[in-house]
């Protein structure tokens, strides 16, 4: 089980967090950037076993245990590799691979393919800048593609004529039939690609493993790949990746485009960190991918219907890979246009400002809710609270899940279920002034009432006025006068509440995470306002 695909293990990381899976047998506390609790492997009292979220690791600094999600497992449960790995792959939902070891048979197998794709990708290189790629050359130029973005994407023309089963005579034809570049048809070997612009797609390492060929006569469908080899896996590859990794890393984030012209496009004019799945649908092997390169993620999709739909397939698929340090946001290109149009017409810096504008996963899920149910009605409030449900059900770290549940619980209160209260028409609370009136008020009821000034006296002394002195007589009862007093400390509260809730948003403004306080705070204003009705009303 030694040489168990690595791709498989990574992708248990990636799914899977290391606290969940240590929580379930420490509890653990955040301080600071780890989290903390006593060590599983040694006896102790104060916590000196850490856990690291986003390298994957956990260290103790008592016993000097050490490891991953992997090793965890083994060493907590006392079980082998394939035990532990088994059973992480049951809690991520993932089928145990197959494992076979690769042979050096299948090793030299697969260096012949990548070299005869290499050696196709020069033919058609070169067969662009000849005569009959003329049409090919000058519809790549007119995409704004400079010669030094063809050599660097290593951009060629498939002939009409079979070039590739007509000069590779000499290479086995089932090897040739394996890199998916020929066919056998009834008179023989014959191209795949044939009058194609040709596309190479790079995997991780920046070899060849495939080729993605545009159609120049206006023919449908627009492009075609290679269909899936040995080498080249559609569902697992993205296109761009190995060009942008470095960037990536830089940029501390990824962009994700609809098709590859634009992610070349998007990495030749500042922003090198722009990746594309291959055909529109994306899969949960591209977002692992993306994810193992780092967890910021900006989709960036074409603002028409097809865009919204690739945009919630996104979303979707993005809820298990979470994590409190994710940056996850959508961006939209409205107009008809994609990416490309807009760096050729408007340029880098109107391309910035979308990406800039893009919109959290937090309010794009939100406004998804909100566009897809008539949330007005109570059926409709009902459906999408289901649909949130059970998107935020997939997010795999519980703190995280339990912060998306208060989240939006806040917002159904305050955006769903406000408007019944407008029905009801409940008055507006002014916020109050200490006025002549009210200080005249508070005088008589100090002089007539002295009890109930003295059962208030110690919120009266916050109201910094001068009470002594005589006013006119009131028409105001002893329980009207401590009413009187009681709501006007309701409305002082109230009062101090919306400056500290002003505070925080500013606090919000600057990026502070003040979200739990701002709806704590929320549900004591809506609390007193409530307190304050039912005192008027009274
Ligand atoms: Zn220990």
């Amino acid at each position: 089980m030694a040489g168990l695909d690595r791709n498989f293990t990574d992708e248990l990381r990636a799914r899977l967090s290391i606290v969940d899976i240590v929580s379930r047998r420490v509890p653990l506390v955040k301080k600071g950037q780890n989290y903390w609790g006593c060590c599983p492997f040694h006896n102790e009292k104060t916590p000196s076993f850490s856990v690291n979220e986003d390298k994957g690791f956990y260290h103790c600094f008592g016993c000097g245990e050490h490891g991953d999600i992997i090793s965890f497992v083994m060493k907590s449960e006392n079980v082998d590799f394939k035990t532990a790995i088994t059973e992480l792959a049951a809690a991520a939902g993932l089928k145990m691979p197959d494992y076979k070891p690769k042979s050096p048979d299948q090793v030299a197998r697969e260096e012949s393919y990548f070299e005869i794709i290499n050696n196709a990708a020069q033919v058609y290189q070169k067969k662009l800048f000849e005569e009959n790629g003329a049409h090919a050359l000058e519809y790549i130029r007119r995409r704004g593609f400079s010669d030094d973005m063809i050599k660097k994407y290593r951009i060629g023309y498939a002939p009409k004529n079979n070039i590739i089963a007509n000069t590779f005579v000499n290479i086995k034809q089932d090897n040739l039939l394996a890199t998916g570049l020929c066919r056998r048809g009834e008179y023989g070997m014959y191209d795949f690609f044939r009058d194609k612009l040709m596309f190479p797609i790079f995997n991780a390492r920046g070899q060849i493993v495939a080729f993605s060929g545009r159609s120049l006569d206006g023919s449908e469908p627009k492009y075609i790949n290679t269909t899936d080899t040995e080498l080249f896996h559609k569902r697992r590859t993205i296109f761009g990746f190995n060009f942008a990794r470095d960037a990536i890393h830089r940029a501390n984030r990824s962009i994700v485009v609809e098709g590859q012209i634009d992610a070349i496009q998007m990495q030749c004019n500042g922003f090198p960190e722009t990746v594309a799945p291959l055909g529109t649908a994306l899969t949960e092997d591209h977002i692992s991918l993306l994810c193992k390169a780092n967890r910021n993620i900006t989709f960036c999709f074409d603002g028409d219907s097809a865009g919204q739909k690739a945009a919630a397939r996104a979303c979707d698929i993005m809820m298990s890979f979470l994590r409190d340090a994710s940056d996850v946001r959508f961006a939209f290109v409205s107009g008809g246009k994609d990416p490309d149009e807009v760096l050729k017409t408007s340029g880098t810096v109107a391309m910035k400002k979308i990406i800039d504008d893009a919109v959290p996963l937090v309010d794009f899920l939100w406004n998804l809710a909100n566009a897809g149910f008539t949330v007005s009605t109570p059926n409709g409030r009902t459906q999408a609270e289901k649909f949130l449900k059970q998107k935020i059900a997939k997010i795999t770290d519980v703190t995280l899940r339990s912060e998306y549940e208060h989240e939006y619980d806040s917002r159904m209160f305050n955006e769903w279920h406000k408007w019944k209260k407008n029905k009801n028409n409940v008055p507006k609370i002014e916020l109050p002034q200490i006025d002549a009136i009210t200080k005249n008020t508070l005088i008589f009821i100090t002089n007539k009432y002295p009890e109930i000034a003295e059962q208030y006296a110690d919120f009266l002394a916050t109201l910094n006025i001068d009470l002594d002195g005589d006013v006119a007589d009131m028409n105001l009862d002893k329980t009207a006068a401590e009413k009187y007093i009681v709501s006007l400390k309701l409305q002082k509260y109230l009062e101090k509440l919306h400056i500290q809730r002003k505070e925080l948003v500013v606090k919000k403004l600057s990026g502070d995470n003040v979200d739990t306080d701002i709806i704590a705070l929320d549900t004591k204003i809506h609390d007193a306002n409530e307190k304050l009705e039912k005192l008027i009303s009274m």
